[in-house]
């Protein structure tokens, strides 16, 4: 029988009003085996009413109680790290390894750094002649976290956890791609007797019940990663009330590699940037730069590379790469490769769908494909794929290479492969973006500002950014006397 999932609002579990349920999808099958409320307005409607009750307590609570409750929840998912792993794996198509090594461990520590920043959280005073200024950040009430598919429980908690440290309360909406660990995190919060209506989590689609916690006048603020185009249509929503708005949107990300790379280890990290969950990362290069003598023997050795890569189900420890996670992902990139042969482009390997044994015939499997003679300017090299599809491109110099690296809308970010230490600081200065690797990628540090410039997006979060953005200032001024 397929699971069925429910709505937390205010401490219950709850399907939607409206009695709607929408299929959940294995994406390395095709075929559907969870039903997850199709949650609108009422359900939204109903959270609000339960986080606008719980406000007073939760923001009241010492900032010491409030990151206990947020460990509690970090020690429930942790204690059920391999269940979490396996359905996050199964809803989103990811490889096993990925979720259970990597992406699961980071939910519990989205978590527990939070927690800790509750505690640490203070702000400035300014004394001056006459006069003592401090400021206090002030939780702003209700606030709404809107997150996408690809990496689906840790870019939930990323959103949701800094707002619970500042004193808020939340109403999270999770992808209705991949809602399964949103739902499971919901069950943990009730089983741990977490306060009720703190933390809610409404179930659905974007445009119905998305767009309703965006509208909702009661909540002081949005925080929204996913594509650019829904980001625009919600920073105009939210600038009629100006409702406060953060947005972590699409990317083109360019490694550049100059001929005097460290080879070592160069190759297993640009696979893992290319590929990694199957290039549905919003932070993967897909558009690959290399130092016109060093092209040839990099594009030789990368692509026999790929194509010893592993694809196949995600269960499997073997396996490098799954499947994609949804029928229209698998569509649009298809259409994508599709569009790189007309434009032009020779495709080096992959350039398909994959399949695989009977029973995974409808899954949705794309061979990591590498595309090479296309320009900078070309559909391909500028709009976001989201897939495993990279291209490579030469540059004769610093400058050359720095013109094709911001040849996009986009600004999320970029790495650079050098052992010239000036040339690498002044490649940083000059990217077009909002996170710089030097020969690494994806290292992060929690305490660091994450975001993107251009067409990426609006604000910054990690660290104090998110909890600044999560509260309001305001400014104390004290006389001292005459
Ligand atoms: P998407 O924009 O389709 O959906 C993201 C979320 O927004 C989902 O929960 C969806 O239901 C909701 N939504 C859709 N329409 C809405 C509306 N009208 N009102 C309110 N909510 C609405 O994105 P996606 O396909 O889920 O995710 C992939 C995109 O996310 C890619 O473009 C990727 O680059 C981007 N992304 C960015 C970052 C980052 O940190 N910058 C991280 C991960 C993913």
């Amino acid at each position: 029988m397929n699971l069925r999932l429910n709505h937390l609002i205010g401490g219950d579990a709850r399907p939607a009003a409206n009695g709607g349920w929408l299929d959940v999808y294995d994406p390395s099958s095709g075929v559907v085996y969870a039903t997850c409320p199709d949650g609108d307005r009422d359900d939204i409607d109903a959270a609000v009413v339960a986080a606008t009750a719980a406000f007073p307590a939760w923001s009241a609570l010492p900032a010491s109680e409030r990151a206990a409750w947020m460990n509690r929840l970090a020690d429930g998912i942790e204690a059920r790290l391999d269940d979490f792993a396996r359905a996050e794996s199964r809803d989103a198509g990811k490889p096993l390894r990925l979720a259970r090594d990597f992406e699961i461990p980071r939910v519990v520590t989205n978590l527990r750094f939070f927690a800790a920043a509750a505690t640490q959280f203070a702000s400035e005073s300014h004394s001056s002649l006459g006069m003592l200024n401090y400021t206090l950040r002030q939780p702003l009430g209700v606030v709404g976290c809107i997150s996408p598919w690809n990496l689906p429980l840790y870019l939930f908690t990323w959103k949701f956890a800094p707002a619970l440290a500042a004193g808020n309360c939340v109403i999270g909406k999770p992808s209705e791609v991949t809602p399964v660990t949103a739902w499971m995190l919901g069950e943990v919060a009730r089983e741990i007797g977490f306060p009720a209506g703190v933390l809610n989590i409404v179930q659905g689609h974007g445009p119905s019940a998305g767009q309703a916690l965006v509208d909702h006048p009661l909540v002081k603020a949005i925080t929204f990663t996913g594509s650019t185009a829904v980001g625009l249509r919600l920073a105009e929503s939210c600038a009629r009330s100006l409702k406060k708005i953060s947005l972590e949107l699409g990317g083109k990300n360019p490694t550049l590699i100059f001929a005097d790379a460290s080879r070592d280890g160069l190759l297993d990290t640009v696979i893992r940037s290319a590929f990694q969950n199957s290039g549905q990362i919003c932070l993967c290069g897909s558009r690959i730069l290399i130092e016109r003598s060093y092209y040839e023997e990099f594009r030789d050795a990368f692509v026999a590379r790929v194509q010893a890569l592993r694809i196949g189900s995600p269960g499997d420890p073997d396996n490098d790469l799954g499947p994609l996670v949804s029928q229209a992902q698998f569509d649009k990139v298809l259409g994508c490769i599709a569009l790189a042969r007309t434009e032009g482009g020779r495709v080096l390997c992959g350039g398909g769908a994959l399949h695989l044994s009977d029973e995974e015939a409808g899954g949705w499997y794309i061979a990591p494909t590498v595309i090479e003679n296309l320009g900078p300017t070309c559909r391909t090299n500028t709009e976001e794929i989201f897939g495993p599809v990279v291209t490579l491109q030469a540059f004769d110099s610093e400058a050359d290479a720095l013109a094709l690296a911001n040849a996009t809308p986009y600004g999320l970010a970029a790495s650079v492969w050098t052992r010239d230490i000036g040339r690498a600081h002044r490649m940083a200065e000059k990217l077009d973006a909002g996170v710089v690797w030097i020969n690494t990628w994806m290292q992060r540090d929690l305490r660091t500002p994450f975001g993107g410039v251009k067409q990426s997006g609006l604000g910054r979060e990690g660290g104090w950014e998110a909890m600044r953005f999560f509260t309001d200032t305001k400014n104390v001024t004290v006389a001292l006397g005459p």
